[in-house]
């Protein structure tokens, strides 16, 4: 991480405003939260199909819809709330899409949404049941002797009583360069409060007979594969585990062994259907199977009120049996169940494409959905436990040295560039003020707000 980047996102709070995919890989999210949710509500086949709300449009739960938190009344299912979501933004201050392209946004996540079903299926899976979906926890972060690790912080306690996390300078009350304006006409005032991990759980399983249990996590990526394979050394999964250790047994989320994870990745790209040929007529097969020929010419297969006349032609064109045909030289990357869907609705033969399903399905469907299963085990969970301690004294230390700096040069001492921006691959949205600070370069992010407590008790320290 690079300090620098570090102080702009994290002390100066400044923020890219949402991107396309995020707004994607949120509403994926949210489909697979209500696939989930529905499992650990009913533990029964999920009968959604995006479109309708599951829960208060008259499946199988009793509900009315003014009392439906999920859709608000609208009736909506996930992957419309997407495409209202969209529309709305569209007809509003910031849209994001033309008409046109909220339409292909809202099939994308249809189609994503329709795969995901019959690749895994609507089934609960029979060894995993769904304990937890979205649900928010915390482990108090300990340092090396044991004792929850509470080191100094600068608030400031505002006018109202509430007391937030000091900025730039406002330890001091000295304005750092021209962006950081110290805008507080509070106290500063220090505490020892524990720092705690955080994290949002996508979803715990349990395992229905030995009672272990799971980290799910969802996402959505272009490219699921590198996701999967970079999770190897990425400890986003361990520190999960990690206070998922600290959490079960309490609260709504069953004690357990400890497993592991299961990540469930899926393509964000559109999925296309193969491409349908022009109509062609139809050859007449003689008993080797080969094309039978009339002299130099092909026979073709006629409509029943067809006739030919003695050269073998047709007296009208309009008598060929015509039929059409998928291409599959231009479908090599075509889910298997749009193939099969398009041959059904064009009214083909599914046994003259079944090796060509076939292949799809094993080279096709494997990258669009990836789900992989890992352990973090004792030893992982305690190298989390030492690392992320690690990062709260470097946080902890960053975040006084900004609050008491008088001066640029206490900045680029305590917050040097780091270019993690010029490795392979890097990039950093903070390059514009990065090289040159100033309004001009700021003005294409919003400023996020700073942690901020209402009740200004000093949260007490637990497990
Ligand atoms: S642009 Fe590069 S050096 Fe500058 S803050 Fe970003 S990562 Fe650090
Ligand atoms: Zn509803």
């Amino acid at each position: 991480m690079c300090p620098k980047r570090w102080w702009f996102a994290d002390i100066e709070g400044l923020r890219s405003p949402t991107k396309t995919y995020h707004r994607f890989g949120r509403a994926w999210h949210e489909c697979l939260e209500e696939i989930h949710r529905w499992w650990m509500k009913h533990d029964l086949p999920y009968p959604g199909n995006g479109v309708d709300c599951v829960w208060c449009s008259g499946f199988q739960v009793a509900g009315t819809r003014e009392a439906c938190t999920t859709c608000e009344g609208s009736g909506r299912g996930p992957v419309m709330r997407y495409k209202y979501a969209l529309r709305t933004a569209r007809n509003g201050e910031y849209p994001v899409f033309e008409d046109d392209e909220v339409e292909s946004e809202a099939t994308r996540l249809q189609a994503a949404f329709d795969g995901w079903l019959r690749v895994y299926g609507r089934d609960p899976s029979a060894r995993l049941k769904v304990v937890a979906v979205e649900v928010a926890a915390a482990r108090v972060i300990r340092g090396p002797t044991g004792r929850p690790y509470c080191p100094e912080t600068l608030l400031i306690r505002e006018q109202d009583g509430d007391l937030r996390i000091a900025g730039t300078g406002e330890a001091t009350g000295q304005q750092v360069g021209d962006n950081s304006p110290v805008t507080h006409t509070g106290e500063v005032i220090s505490v020892r409060w524990p720092y705690y991990q955080i994290s949002r759980f996508d979803c715990v399983y349990q395992h229905r007979t030995t009672g272990v249990l799971l980290l799910g996590e969802w996402k959505s990526s272009a490219s699921p594969r590198t996701l999967v394979d970079g999770l190897n050394v990425d400890p986003q999964t361990d520190g999960y585990v990690w206070v998922l250790e600290a959490v079960r047994g309490h609260g709504f989320i069953p004690d357990g062994k400890i497993g592991g994870y299961l990540y469930d990745v899926t393509s964000s790209h559109a999925q296309h259907g193969p491409k349908v040929l022009k109509p062609q007529k139809v050859k007449v097969l003689g008993d080797d199977g080969e094309p039978e020929m009339n002299g130099s010419r092909y026979v073709y297969e006629m409509n029943d009120d067809g006739t030919l006349d003695e050269d073998g032609e047709s007296n009208n064109d309009a008598t060929f049996k015509m039929v059409s045909a998928l291409s599959t030289a231009k479908s090599a990357s075509v889910p298997s169940w749009l193939f099969q869907k398009a041959i059904v609705d064009n009214g083909l033969e599914p046994a003259d494409y079944a090796d060509h399903v076939t292949h799809l399905r094993q080279t096709v469907d494997p990258k669009i959905y990836i789900r992989e299963y890992g352990t973090a085990g004792p030893q992982a969970r305690k190298r989390y436990g030492e690392e992320i301690y690690a990062t709260a004294v470097q946080f902890a230390n960053s975040r006084r040295a900004a609050a008491r700096a008088t001066s640029t040069s206490d900045l680029n001492i305590a917050f040097p560039r780091v270019p993690v921006c010029r490795l392979p691959g890097g990039t950093c949205a903070f390059r514009g003020p990065c090289m040159q600070d100033g309004d001009d370069a700021r003005a294409s992010f919003e400023r996020g707000t700073k942690q901020t407590w209402t009740n200004n008790q000093p949260p007490s320290a637990g497990t």
